[in-house]
């Protein structure tokens, strides 16, 4: 069933000849996304729907769903293949999604650069810009069908980001071309530092029809993982190995035992009882790569070179990031995670001082990063599962401890990773969509705005904030 007043017949007819489902089964399925990682987030979405989903496959269908929705004062919620894992995508109030996985032509790659329509996935983004000796700085661990403009709306790091930062650093997004939620809609083209302002926003003040990210060289790589007995022993590695500047690699992570029991693809590769460092080496980097394990105590146990035949089944990048969690979770153990930012230079303190905290009730895994020019860590670790309570209070020690959290179990922009008022996230809204018809209920300074409140409690973060 639809919401009693949703104008079915009328959308129906304004988006004549444009792909649309309302069938349950695909409603159901084009509403959700992993918000089900989060035992709090599934609680609240569970049962969240589209009225309507709407499937595009040029940018003047978009347009014209656009114009319709706007015209009869329907919420329309954009999504790309629905991985993001806080429930941005899905339809809080109903309404349309707009699902823009249809819209995929990479239109243009030249020597380092790229541009894509946003629901181009980001495999076949490299596969393009590989033709010219050029591949993406940083990969989501979801990659494989992931959408560069889900990556651009709902992400934000990955697999390179040792090497490039986050995405919100200057020089890796270029532009975007935006189409305002109105009658007649506009579209826009934000460069530079303005295309930051609309990123990790969820697609609250624009739906992002193109998008243009800064390339790096390709590279032949090898994928490698180091096992040690200790678990600081490995972070310490990952932490030498990413200030190793001679050494090119590609994803750095450190995973303690015993979440890696839980990858059950490598189950023949992994020690019983040891942690690893995942990574994913060029090949002139190797030698110098074994030396530095070595000298670290650890045993190289895996090296797959990532083109050989068969490499492409599964690749060690889908164990990195939220990869880990979702291995971790399907291993059917009472779990939940959480994601942390650990400051430069005290961050390895702050990782063994945390297992002498939690003990086994917080199993770690580390993937580093580079910020604002210095090697740390970001966490993802696996958390036991008691219950709200209890997580909250384990992440107000965590706090305490001087760890930074971005809270992976809210669906709200601030209240996640940014931890604070973009303003201009506001204007642009504002601007871009007059009757906050964009995805609502994901923006808690425009819904504040509504009710007349003033200011949200602002909190900065070197790591997070837009
Ligand atoms: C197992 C797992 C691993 C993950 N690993 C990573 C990781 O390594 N790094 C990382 O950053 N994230 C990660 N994520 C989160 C997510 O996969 C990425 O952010 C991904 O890039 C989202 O792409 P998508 O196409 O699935 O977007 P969706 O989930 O469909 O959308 C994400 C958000 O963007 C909005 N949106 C999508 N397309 C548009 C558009 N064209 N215009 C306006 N708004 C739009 C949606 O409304 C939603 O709010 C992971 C998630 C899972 C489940």
């Amino acid at each position: 069933m639809q919401t009693p007043d949703f104008p079915i017949a009328a959308l129906r007819s304004a988006l004549e000849g444009i792909a649309c489902l309302d069938a349950p089964a695909d409603r159901t399925r084009l509403s959700r996304d992993f918000y089900w990682f989060s035992p709090i987030l599934k609680e609240q979405l569970d049962g969240k729907l589209a009225d309507l989903v709407v499937q595009p496959a040029t940018q003047e269908e978009v347009l014209r769903v656009v114009a319709a929705c706007a015209r009869a004062g329907v919420a329309l919620t954009p999504r790309g293949l629905g991985t993001g894992n806080y429930g941005q995508a899905v339809p809080l109030r109903g309404g349309v999604v707009l699902d823009l996985s249809r819209l995929k032509q990479v239109l243009w790659a030249k020597p380092g650069a790229v541009r894509a329509e946003a629901g181009a996935r980001l495999s076949e983004v490299d596969i393009e810009t590989r033709k010219l000796g050029w591949e993406q700085r940083m990969l989501p661990s979801t990659f494989r069908g992931a959408t560069i403009g889900g990556f651009y709306c709902g992400g934000g790091v990955g697999i390179g980001s040792n090497n490039y930062g986050m995405l919100k650093e200057p020089g890796n997004v270029l532009g975007v071309k935006a189409l305002s939620m109105e009658a007649e809609p506009r579209v826009v083209e934000y460069r530079g530092r303005e295309a930051i302002d609309l990123h990790h926003a969820y697609g609250v003040n624009g739906i992002i029809l193109e998008v243009e990210f800064a390339l790096a060289p390709a590279l032949p790589w090898i994928e490698c993982i180091v096992s040690f007995a200790d678990f600081n022993a490995a972070a310490a590695f990952a932490q030498t190995l990413g200030e190793s500047d001679g050494i090119v690699k590609k994803g750095i992570s450190a995973h303690q035992w015993p979440l890696p029991k839980s990858y059950r693809p490598l189950k023949d590769v992994l020690r019983e009882g040891e942690s690893v460092v995942m990574t994913l080496v060029a090949e002139h980097s190797e030698e110098a790569f074994r030396e530095l394990a070595r000298a670290a105590g650890g045993a190289v146990i895996y090296a797959n070179d990532a083109r050989a035949p068969g490499a492409k089944k599964i690749t060690l990048q889908e164990f990195m990031w939220n990869h880990a969690t979702l291995h971790a979770l399907r291993a059917g153990e009472p779990v939940t995670y959480l994601q942390l930012g650990y400051p430069q230079g005290r961050n390895l303190e702050l990782v063994k001082r945390i297992s002498a905290v939690f003990g086994d009730e917080i199993v770690q895994h580390l993937e580093f990063i580079r910020v604002q020019g210095r090697i740390t860590c970001s966490g993802l670790p696996i958390v036991r599962w008691h219950d709200e309570a209890r997580l909250r209070a384990v992440m107000r020690q965590l706090e305490e401890e001087g760890v930074y959290i971005a809270d992976p179990h809210t669906w709200m922009v601030e209240d996640g990773g940014k931890k604070s008022i973009n303003p201009r996230h506001v204007e642009i809204k504002a601007a871009m969509d007059p009757a906050g018809l964009l995805n609502p209920g994901k923006l808690r300074a425009w819904d504040e705005r509504a009710r007349g409140a003033t200011g949200t409690e602002q909190r900065k973060s070197i790591f997070w904030d837009g």
